[in-house]
């Protein structure tokens, strides 16, 4: 063998060999992107909210250990298949939010009760010791959420009856890096007009209650939350016209979403 030739060879051995590197390296950055997006899998299950619509202003959220009701109404039956309440939040002391008959079907022993003070006033003594009361304006962490209290009340002259201002609570949930907005029964007020970093807002729209599907739009596209579900938007006989909110809403801002989801699984109408 020439020098030549033995130098071709520990040539050709060098590249071969750095090609085995190469390869070994590629499979160990193959792997570590696996572990990694296995733990942003993991992370991502971590702050994954379920959102699921009982009926009407009713509705059961999941993160984590913790389950949120939020106005339970409907009796047991209504929750069937969902897991105990860790939280169950209540906005006003209309049947529609607060259902004592309800409450006494459901297992609540290990639930935090968070209500505006007209709610603890109406609820048995049986619950004294799970209440958080909050009032318009104040919060509170419980099991790692944060609960904010928003007013909610009427500001048309004619339905000034119905909820005046400082009895009931609209919340903000702050859940893992999601701000989450019930209005429960409202105008647009200016403490809803002036939300900020909202992630999801649940709007109330229905007359004579709360307001048309105009104020709700004109609202939402004042504080703009990334997404809007409308909820609580049918009493009888009166059914609004979602379609149109989402027009609305779409035609002043593509940004915010609007999601639909079925709120009256058992209304005929
Ligand atoms: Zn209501």
């Amino acid at each position: 063998m020439n020098i030549n030739k033995l130098f071709l060879l520990l040539c050709i051995g060098a590249i071969s060999f750095s090609c085995k590197e190469v390869k070994k390296s590629d499979s160990e950055v193959t792997e570590a992107e696996a572990e990694m997006s296995t733990s942003m899998k993991n992370e991502a299950k971590d702050t994954e909210i379920t959102i699921t619509p009982i009926e009407h202003a009713t509705a059961v959220l999941e993160w984590n250990n913790e389950i949120i009701y939020i106005d339970p109404t409907g009796g047991a039956a209504a929750f069937e298949g969902q897991k105990n309440a860790t939280l169950i939040l209540i906005t006003d002391i209309h049947g529609d939010h607060l259902n004592i008959e309800t409450l006494k079907e459901l297992e609540t022993t290990n639930a935090t009760f968070v209500v505006p003070q007209a709610v603890a006033e109406e609820l048995p003594e049986e619950y004294a010791e799970q209440l958080v009361i909050l009032d318009n304006g104040s919060s509170k962490e419980l099991n790692g959420i944060t609960i904010e209290a928003i007013p909610m009340y009427n500001l048309r002259s004619e339905a000034l009856k119905f909820h005046n201002k400082g009895r009931g609570n609209g919340y903000v949930l702050t859940i893992g890096d999601q701000r989450i907005y019930f209005s429960g029964d409202t105008e647009d007020i200016p403490e809803m007009r002036s939300l900020k970093n909202i992630d999801k807002a649940f709007v109330c729209m229905n007359l004579p209650y709360t307001m048309t599907v105009e104020s709700a739009a004109e609202a939402v596209l004042d504080f703009k939350p990334k997404q809007v579900y409308p909820y609580h938007y049918r009493g009888n006989p009166d059914v609004s016209d979602v379609a149109k909110f989402k027009q609305l809403v779409d035609a002043g801002n593509q940004d915010i979403e609007v999601v639909q989801l079925d709120w009256y699984p058992n209304d005929e109408y």
